[in-house]
Formats: C-alpha cells, sequence, structure tokens
C-alpha cells in the first residue's frame, strides 16, 4: 500500500455501546447518539446478517452522517479454523453473508477475531486447524476485495482465540494468507493481556494496522482502568496510523445475547451510555 492509498483517519463508536440489538428503534438510537457524541463511524454487529435491515441502515447513516463498519464473529458451528470441512464451509457462507450485508449499507471495514471463533479453546490450534482458516481467509479476502472490502482480522486473547494473540503472530498469519485487502486489527484491551507493552505490537506491524479497537482492561470508562493509552496512541503516531480508531465497550445493562455471553460481560461497567461515548471520543481525540 502506498502513503496515497491511507485509509481515513475515523473516530468509531461499536453499536454496543448504545443498543444490544439492531431494530430500528435500537438502530435509530446508536446512529443519532453517535453522531450528537461526534463519532464519524459507527460499528455494527453483523453476527446474524439477516437482522440488519440495510435499507433502513442506510438511511440512517445518511441521516446522522456517518460512516459504517461491520463487527463479525464466529462460533464453533462456523469457525473456520475447524478441522471439519463442512463447519469451515459454514463460516464462509455465513461471512460472506455479512460481507453482502455490509456492502449493501456502504462501509468498507470488515472487522472482528473472526480467523477463529470467539470461544475458550481447549487446545492449541493444530497445523490443520491453521490451513483451513487460512485458505479460507483468502477466499473470503477475494470475494470482499470484489466489493471493495477490507478485511481486518482482530488479534484477541488466549481465552476468546487459539490460533494467534499477539500481533506478530498476526504478521505472520497475514503473509500465509498474502492478500492486500486483509490487515491486522489491534485492540488496547486484548494487548493489555497478551503485549510485551503497548508500543512493540504496534511498530512490529505498522502499515499492516487497518483497524484499532480501543478498550478498557474492564472493558468501561477509558482512563480508569489499567491499559497505558498515553503509550499506545504515542505508537500509533509513530507509524502515522491512519485509519478507524473505535471505542470499544460493554456493560451488563446494553446486552447482545451472543456477544455478551461470549465476551463474559458479567458486570455492570457503565449506565449511561451518552456520559460514556462522549467521555470516550474526548479521551481519544485528546491522544490522537
Ligand atoms: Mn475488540
Amino acid at each position: 500500500m502506498s502513503i496515497s492509498d491511507k485509509k481515513p483517519l475515523e473516530f468509531g463508536g461499536h453499536s454496543l455501546v448504545w443498543a444490544g440489538d439492531w431494530s430500528p428503534k435500537s438502530a435509530r438510537f446508536a446512529a443519532s447518539s453517535a453522531h450528537k457524541a461526534g463519532y464519524d463511524l459507527i460499528e455494527i454487529l453483523i453476527a446474524e446478517p439477516e437482522k440488519i435491515d440495510a435499507a433502513m441502515t442506510k438511511d440512517l447513516l445518511a441521516e446522522f452522517n456517518l460512516k459504517a463498519a461491520g463487527c463479525f464473529v464466529l462460533t464453533a458451528s462456523t469457525d473456520i479454523s475447524s478441522a471439519d470441512k463442512s463447519i469451515v464451509k459454514a463460516g464462509e457462507e455465513l461471512a460472506r453473508q455479512a460481507i453482502d450485508k455490509l456492502a449493501a449499507i456502504g462501509g468498507v471495514e470488515f472487522d472482528g477475531p473472526f480467523a477463529s471463533s470467539l470461544q475458550p479453546y481447549e487446545q492449541p490450534a493444530t497445523k490443520e486447524n491453521r490451513a483451513n482458516s487460512v485458505g479460507a481467509m483468502k477466499r473470503m479476502a477475494d470475494y470482499a476485495a470484489d466489493k471493495g472490502i477490507n478485511l481486518n482480522i482482530e488479534i484477541v486473547n488466549r481465552y476468546e482465540s487459539n490460533l494467534m494473540n499477539t500481533a506478530k503472530e498476526g504478521l505472520l498469519y497475514l503473509e500465509e494468507v498474502d492478500k492486500p485487502n486483509v490487515y491486522l486489527h489491534l485492540d488496547t484491551y486484548h494487548m493489555n493481556i497478551e503485549e510485551d507493552g503497548m508500543v512493540e505490537g504496534v511498530l512490529a506491524a505498522a502499515d499492516r494496522i487497518g483497524y484499532v479497537h480501543i478498550g478498557e482492561s474492564h472493558r468501561g470508562y477509558l482512563g480508569t482502568g489499567n491499559v497505558d493509552f498515553d503509550s499506545f496512541f504515542g505508537a500509533l503516531k509513530t507509524i502515522n496510523y491512519s485509519g478507524p480508531i473505535t471505542f470499544e465497550s460493554f456493560s451488563s445493562v446494553v446486552v447482545d445475547p451472543a456477544l455478551s455471553n461470549a465476551l463474559r460481560i458479567w458486570r455492570n461497567l457503565w449506565d449511561d451510555s451518552h456520559d460514556l461515548a462522549e467521555k470516550a471520543i474526548k479521551f481519544m481525540k485528546a491522544r490522537y
């Protein structure tokens, strides 16, 4: 990628900050709130593509002047790293439907930890698990490229994937996939668990970072946990990062039945989405 191809710098908010589903009422609340707080982009969970009304969503994005990113996760029955070829196939099919949905709402960035499924694995990944994931990802990348969509693979902690847990491991996976529209998606919440600090992984991945999640160590208010955000944003400046920077936070008061449980969101970290989102964008913009 040349400098002129850089992605635009956009501040995003994950839809789960405001709404646990994407019904017309919830979607309107999320989009209007994101706009009011000053966000450029809203990240919409497209784990169940049939539940997202593309026309309604497109209208809302236009009304509130927002871009959309699509967040995607797989389960055990759609795990593209499975040794069972029929499960891999089911995962690819679901991913194609989600990519189609993102294209239909006009989004460009597809993100999330979809190289494997979102679950606590009991064993390390085998060579076969990895080969199946890489093979599927190559085909998904070509499918997305035809629609002008980038795949940003989120690097998550050991309790949510056994395939890779650090930026450096992610780079090796990207090398195998070897597609120009596939990037790494780094998340401060996961980095805080797995990386050697908040700088090294960013510098190593550099221009292969295509998407960023800003999350606190307990997934609540930024600046109230253990993540060293000053070092992380400093590293983004060093690599001159440009692309989405999306605030991600979860509390037991806003629940998506599938995602909230998969992420072990058991406690109440906040009640007031507006206050949370307004403080988060100020926090991010003060540092980048
Ligand atoms: Mn994340």
